[in-house]
């Protein structure tokens, strides 16, 4: 079916004044940036929803990418007639006739503006009901809860058809919440915790902590490309790579083998926290779940998040491993998570961390190592790259090893 627009309903109607304006200013420019790559389509934002023009676009490209803008409740797919009613009744048939299944019970919604119109709204249900319950052998009319609801709105400039809504990504729109740094790793958790974050509303600067040679270009590739893969909720995110290897090779001549990890991620929130204030960033987002692993307790994160008064945020905090993993199959950064590449974390995790170090001997140990030094060095050698969707580091690494061979 040739749709002529997409009417758009906003999520978390409740949010009212400055903020609501805020809310539609900013999911106006997030589905207009998602939206991009179609020519030819108007996009408006208006006080109670947002309108999609096709002009002649194909609607089922743009309908997936709509799925994936935070801050939509749901929206539905519009066909707009002149106000000739024999084009309504044969339009509305077409429309039901697509969803159709036996057995199934349907409605008329009709809502007029447009008071100089030859029908009102009673007579509007009557005649297209009636064309309808002619044409399809066996279907219902049912007031309360049907299958299909055919909305008419009868506006001065057309007659305005919908009979599907399709629910949103809900949320709040990318941007509005203000931007934190996301500490990412390769593993499952931090996209899906990303994820989370943004669908709160907040735009993300993704930290990464790479080892070299420890760890290969192709580990610190399969990160871009998670980060690609989660970009589409936010069009576009910068990519803070961190050198951490000087840091972690320090940490583990001078520091007791129980105490490396809690030092070495003290490190990594210090160098992010500093990272964050950098670029105006409000927060830390981590991928942590409680008692997941031996850097997850309580004890573990008092110890870890005393090197900054930043907040530090943790969406996974009471979530389930298998939770987890069904969203990040959901969002498709399962499949990249699970490729096996060594971690910098992993590569110095002594085989028995201390699951609930003690903080008073956790800052004696690290006056063992230059802090602030380690801290500049990694500060000095980072490197900042924009993603984007749809962009593939792992093959181009690929290529790059075809060319040498
Ligand atoms: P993930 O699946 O996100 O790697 P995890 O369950 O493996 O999490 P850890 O490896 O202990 O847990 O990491 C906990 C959190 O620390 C991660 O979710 C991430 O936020 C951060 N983190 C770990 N490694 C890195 C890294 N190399 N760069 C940036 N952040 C990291
Ligand atoms: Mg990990």
């Amino acid at each position: 079916m040739q749709y002529s627009e997409i009417m758009v309903r906003y999520g978390e109607l409740s949010t009212k004044g400055k903020n609501r304006k805020d809310f539609i200013r900013q999911l106006g420019r997030n589905v207009k940036r998602s939206l991009h790559e179609f020519e030819g389509l108007e996009i408006r934002a208006q006080h109670d929803r947002l309108h999609v023009a096709l002009n002649g676009v194909d609607s089922a490209p743009v309908i997936e990418r709509l799925k994936g803008v935070f801050g939509i409740e749901n929206f539905s797919p519009v066909i707009k007639l002149e106000k000739d009613f024999e084009a309504v009744k044969a339009t509305a048939l077409t429309m039901i006739q697509a969803q159709y299944k036996p057995g199934m019970t349907f409605k008329i919604n009709t809502k007029r503006q447009d008071h100089h119109f030859e029908f009102d709204t009673n007579q509007i249900n009557d005649k297209l009901g009636g064309h309808i319950l002619r044409n399809i052998p066996g279907i219902d009319v049912k007031m309360k809860q049907p299958d299909i609801t055919l909305r008419v709105e009868v506006r001065l400039n057309g007659i305005f058809l919908s009979s599907e809504t399709i629910p949103g990504a809900g949320g709040l729109p990318v941007g509005t919440g203000g931007k934190a740094a996301m500490m990412i790793s390769g593993g499952i958790d931090s996209p899906v915790a990303a994820y989370l974050g943004m669908k709160r509303g907040v735009k993300l600067d993704m930290v990464h902590f790479f080892s070299p040679p420890y760890t290969s270009e192709q580990a610190l590739a399969k990160t871009k490309d998670l980060t690609s893969k989660i970009a589409g909720y936010a069009g576009s995110i910068q990519f803070v790579q961190v050198p951490f290897t000087k840091v972690q090779e320090t940490i583990k001549e001078k520091v007791p083998e129980g105490y490396l990890m809690t030092i070495q991620r003290r490190m990594m929130l210090r160098i992010t926290a500093a990272i964050a204030l950098a670029r105006g960033d409000k927060g830390v987002f981590t991928g942590e779940s409680l008692g997941q692993v031996a850097s997850q307790t309580l004890e573990s994160m008092m110890a870890i998040n005393d090197v900054t008064t930043m907040p530090v945020l943790r969406p996974l905090v009471s979530m389930d491993k298998t939770e987890i993993i069904r969203i990040a199959e959901q969002i498709d950064t399962y499949d990249l998570s699970i490729l096996p590449f060594e971690d910098c974390c992993t590569i110095f995790t002594p085989p028995a961390p201390k699951t609930r170090p003690d903080l008073e001997k956790t800052r004696n140990f690290e006056k063992l190592i230059d802090v602030e030094g380690l801290m500049q060095e990694a500060l000095d050698g980072i490197t900042v790259t924009e993603i984007k969707p749809g962009e593939n580091y792992m093959n181009q690494q690929e290529e790059v090893f075809a060319e040498l061979l």
